[in-house]
């Protein structure tokens, strides 16, 4: 047979629905999408500018306005970069998957790196179609003598492009919202997801609607004619009442959506804490104060920008619940991307910016490369840098931050065996006296009393007596009261072979037991009494009693169940048997 070369042709009309339906998860990521495109117009022309090939007067403001009309349901992006020529609207817009973007990039690679363009795919644009029935474009390039532009298109593979009526140098889109579209047509969700994706995006970023503008414009007119009417009544009771108040209009000064210059950006050596403190409340909308930050700040061997921080737990029993958001060029693409943020940094509150990130085209999800583990196990390192220097700069505050650190410290040691490596001599154990110790610390401090064995109490107020009893006879236990101290525990004994954790109720140590010669024959006798009244009560014949004496005076009695007993016990009622 003939081998028959060829190149597939795709049928637009088949990808189009898919494009619709499947390439983007999330139905709000348009708004993203289109502001990008808006971002990029402008971050181009500058770039231009700066190339000596376009220009414009000194001090132009450069914006992206967002027009929510919610009568006429459409919803417009306008922005007043690059613009389009006939020509390009045919390139980069009528040939699906053509991204302008690359095209550009790829004519101007070398120069500054610093203005990112955030289009890389070219199938933004048709993220439109995900809202909107019809689409328009009005649009007028930055070259001499271009003339407008007007591209519509209702959804089909069918388009139509005619002159545009643009006079000012840019682009503005118009989606008529349909049926999917409904959930944009209030002021409120277009705002929450330019907030959402939009933040820190670099070029100001303006939300108006309409129907709030007529009814602050028919208030205006409505309280100029009361204003009016009043004068006329002062006046034709031609006494002059009260000295005439000024009254202040309030000055309606648009402010933007976004933070074009976020903190994670700048040198951590120009930033304060409060600006740090600010950045925290107003991104996470926490207004407990972080504990601490870690500003990350690399250019080699990849570009990452970002601040991670520690924040409060309220109380034990709060569940850890962190929030880090990733950015790609100040353009926010998810929370929590397990295959970027180590897992146990997920706990904290953060913002990390990746432009070099391998996105696939939903941008949702990411691929899983070395290059992503890298980004990854380098967080990880660069948090077991920040408390080792803060164990040995500032241990005092180490000790009182240790508290709400320690069960997101834990967690990492068990979830990642490296920043256990870095992080396992910092390890603090609170006691029951308050002080904060290290492994080696308290088994150095108990060696005489008890080698090799660490004592400790889940539960202060359940174990009191307990404690009572250990602190009577001089013994220290540690506080572990968390849910991940379970497991930690079995963790440390298999790092440490020769160390054995026993609850503060399972084990007494010779210490607490009175051996006396004088004592035996009593000691004997209860041992039989109550034997049998354990084994009858709980109906174990072959249960075994232990009796001791307490050398306490104060503790009249005590039951202990060994250790071991008791994790199986745990462990049972864990998995029901
Ligand atoms: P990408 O942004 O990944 O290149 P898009 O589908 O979002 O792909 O956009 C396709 C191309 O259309 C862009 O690369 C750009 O050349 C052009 N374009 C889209 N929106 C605008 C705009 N507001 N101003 C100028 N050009 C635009
Ligand atoms: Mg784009």
């Amino acid at each position: 047979m003939q081998v028959e070369k060829g190149s597939l042709s795709i049928h637009s009309e088949n990808i189009f629905p898919i494009i619709k339906k499947w390439l983007y998860s999330d139905h709000d990521i348009f708004i993203r999408e289109l502001v990008s495109n808006a971002t990029d117009a402008i971050t181009k022309l500058k770039k231009l500018k700066s190339l000596g090939e376009a220009d414009y007067p000194e001090g132009t403001a450069f914006s992206v306005q967002v027009v929510l009309d919610e009568e006429a349901k459409t919803l417009k992006f306008i922005d007043n970069g690059i613009g389009m020529t006939g020509e390009e609207v045919k390139k980069y817009i009528n040939q699906i998957a053509f991204s302008g973007a690359e095209d550009f990039l790829s004519k101007y690679k070398e120069g500054s790196g610093e203005d990112q363009i955030i289009g890389h795919f070219g199938l933004g644009f048709y993220s439109a179609f995900m809202v909107a029935d019809k689409v328009e474009i009005q649009t007028l390039s930055f070259q001499e003598g271009a003339a407008p532009v007007h591209w519509v298109c209702e959804g089909g593979t069918e388009f139509s492009m005619a002159d545009g009526d643009r006079t000012g140098r840019g682009t503005e889109i118009t989606l008529h919202l349909g049926e999917d579209g409904k959930d944009f047509l209030t002021e409120w969700s277009v705002r929450k997801t330019l907030e959402k994706y939009c933040s820190f995006m670099p070029v100001e970023i303006y939300l108006t609607s309409i129907r709030a503008e007529k009814e602050k414009e028919e208030r205006r007119v409505k309280a100029a004619a009361e204003k009016a009417e009043q004068a006329a009544k002062e006046d034709a009771g031609a006494e002059a009442v009260e000295p005439e108040i000024q009254e202040m209009e309030p000055v309606d000064i648009p402010k933007a959506i976004n933070d074009t210059k976020p903190l994670y950006l700048k040198k951590p050596s120009e930033c304060t804490d409060e600006e740090y403190r600010a950045f925290y409340h107003k991104t996470f909308v926490d207004f407990k104060e972080p504990l601490f930050w870690i500003h990350l700040n690399m250019d080699y061997p990849f570009n990452l920008k970002g601040i991670l921080y520690f924040p409060k737990l309220g109380n034990q029993f709060d569940t850890l619940e962190g929030q880090i958001k990733l950015y790609n060029s100040q353009v926010f693409i998810a929370d929590n991307i397990k295959e970027v943020i180590p897992e146990f940094l997920l706990l904290l509150k953060g913002v990390v910016d990746c432009p070099d990130l391998p996105l696939n085209v939903s941008r949702s999800f990411l691929q899983n490369d070395g290059f992503v583990q890298k980004i990854s196990s380098h967080i990880s390192k660069k948090v077991a840098d920040k408390l080792n220097s803060l164990y040995k700069t500032d241990k005092e505050n180490y000790g009182k931050f240790w508290d709400d650190i320690n069960p997101f410290i834990k967690f990492g040691c068990l979830k990642d065996e490296k920043f256990y490596e870095k992080v396992k001599d910092i390890i603090l154990y609170k006691d029951i006296y308050g002080k904060y110790l290290t492994l080696p610390e308290y088994l150095e401090e108990n060696r005489e009393k008890h080698a090799d064995k660490v004592f400790f109490t889940s539960d202060e107020q359940q174990q009191s007596q307990y404690i009572k009893m250990f602190k009577e006879h001089d013994m220290d236990a540690v506080l572990l009261p968390h849910a991940i101290d379970q497991p930690f525990i079995s963790h440390m004994e298999m790092k440490e072979e020769k160390v054995k954790f026993s609850r503060i109720d399972t084990d007494l140590t010779d210490l607490m037991k009175d051996v006396d010669e004088s004592t035996a024959e009593a000691l004997k006798e209860s041992q039989e009494v109550l034997e049998k009244l354990f084994r009858a009560a709980l109906g174990k014949e072959q249960l075994t009693v232990q009796v001791e004496n307490l050398k306490s005076d104060k503790t009249s009695a005590i039951v202990i169940l060994p250790e071991e007993s008791r994790r199986m016990q745990e462990m049972g009622a864990m998995y029901g048997f």
